[in-house]
């Protein structure tokens, strides 16, 4: 098939770093014995617990829920008993968040309300909704935003193309490329549910070009559907942002903050996010596990797992050989976007994409220096940002200029910080910038 790479302006160039991992088979991770499955694993309202201390739960069982739009419930991973409701440390929030801890046992005993939802062509577009929400469907790639609702666009805001992220633009990650080799069926039936519940013609399923066999994978699976293609994009960061994907392959700009994909007609969903879809509907079984990457020089036996959620880092990397030495830094995702684990004491959840061991050799220590104004940060940030400018006022606190410059726009790649020789903290400064200037408006 001749495909022709497309991309966006700005990015930067990384070293991929997959290697180690993207030739290997997802494989079942070892059944943990303990999960920490906390109630806030999504963006949007948390979940009220639906049990207590003593209660025996099924796999597929709802545990907790939340009456607000933006949110997703939280279901069982193991059967057994709940030893716990109580505040534990979340490896995205960075902080303890309560949690349900359930000792399994062994079992893995299925709650019975888990079936089948049903025949795709037979299902109506709310009933789809109904099942993503239920099955607490959230965005895998990493934002976790719920599903259900990136589904449910208002009616002033017509939908007319859908895109599937299979950019996997981060390095070490190939969780998304291997579901692509090995499930690509999955994952076109997922699409074409997504597709469905929001009621859009046009699907394009968007990798990166240094995953030719991805590529070919998936344009087999839907060389029966005129309405689906595939496009590749060129292997550059952040080619996976949603509105870089968007400008690379439609050519739309999706407006400033608060502006969103739906303002241009667009939803778009990862490729872990359409399998999951996909289980839902054709088994009932919701998001109780996940497949992600656990890399890193550090890691004995790198590994794609699927895995129950609520396993432990720790209970991750056992299996994985355990390390061969001191790790600087261990990063929940990729290294760009990633989160920085300050224990390994922590569960993967669903917005857990990696978990990435990285030695002193990987990591740039460094002191910073000063700015030499060489412009590289300027040349690399994909949402046309002076970066610069925004790390020096905010340094001076100078905050009604650094508003001149939109710190808001930033989707927080670091790209900048990548690209700069001086290796200034600049994603540090933008978040402190987007944090006071938010703090003003509300009237601190
Ligand atoms: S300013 Fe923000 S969007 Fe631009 S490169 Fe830096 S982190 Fe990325
Ligand atoms: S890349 Fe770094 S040194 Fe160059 S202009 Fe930007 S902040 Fe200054």
């Amino acid at each position: 098939m001749e495909v022709q790479a497309k991309t966006f302006p700005g990015g930067v160039r990384v070293s991929h770093s997959k290697d180690r991992t993207e030739h290997l088979e997802i494989r079942k991770a070892i059944d943990p014995r303990t999960v920490v499955i906390p109630l806030h694993q999504h963006t949007g309202a948390p979940c009220d617990p639906l049990v207590k201390k003593g209660d025996r739960v099924l796999v597929g069982q709802k545990i907790g829920d939340s009456k607000s739009f933006v949110s997703a419930p939280i279901h069982a991973s193991v059967s057994g008993a709940v030893t716990a409701v109580e505040p534990r440390p979340h490896p995205a929030l960075l902080r303890s968040v309560m949690s349900v801890v359930i000792e399994s046992d062994g079992a893995f005993e299925v709650d019975p309300s888990v079936k089948p939802k049903g025949d795709l062509d037979s299902l109506s577009p709310e009933e789809i909704k109904q099942a993503i929400r239920e099955a607490g469907i959230v965005g895998l790639g990493g934002a976790a935003f719920p599903t259900s609702v990136k589904v449910s666009p208002p009616k002033e805001k017509p939908i007319d193309a859908f895109l599937l992220n299979g950019a996997e633009c981060e390095p070490y990650l190939t969780a998304d490329h291997r579901l692509m080799l090995e499930e690509p069926d999955l994952i076109v039936f997922g699409v074409r549910a997504l597709m469905k519940a929001i009621g859009v013609e046009k699907g394009i399923i968007c990798i990166e070009d240094n995953k030719p066999d991805a590529i070919d994978a998936m344009s087999r699976a839907v060389a029966d559907y005129p309405n689906l293609s595939v496009a590749a994009v060129r292997a550059k960061y952040p080619q996976g942002g949603e509105k870089q994907l968007i400008r690379a392959v439609l050519g739309r700009e999706v407006p400033p903050p608060p502006g969103l994909p739906m303002d241009v007609g667009v939803v778009v969903n990862n490729v872990g996010t359409a399998a999951a879809v996909a289980t839902a509907i054709r088994t009932g079984m919701p998001l109780v596990e996940r497949v992600l990457t656990v890399t890193g020089s550090l890691v004995k036996e790198p590994a794609n797992l699927r895995m129950r959620l609520g396993t432990s880092f720790n209970d991750l990397l056992d299996q994985c050989g355990g390390l061969t030495g001191e790790p600087v830094k261990i990063v929940a995702g990729g290294p760009m976007m990633g989160i920085a684990q300050y224990t390994t004491d922590v569960p993967a959840i669903k917005g857990t994409s990696g978990i990435l061991v990285l030695s002193e050799r990987d990591t740039v220590l460094e002191d910073a220096t000063n700015c030499i104004r060489c412009g590289r940060c300027v040349r690399a940030c994909p949402m046309f940002l002076q970066p610069l400018y925004i790390r020096m006022y905010a340094e001076a606190s100078r905050w009604d200029l650094v508003s001149r410059y939109s710190p808001a726009n930033c989707i927080e790649c670091g790209s900048c910080a990548y690209e700069c020789p001086a290796r200034l903290p600049l994603v540090q400064w933008i978040k402190i910038s987007k944090a006071e200037l938010a703090a003003k408006k509300g009237g601190r």
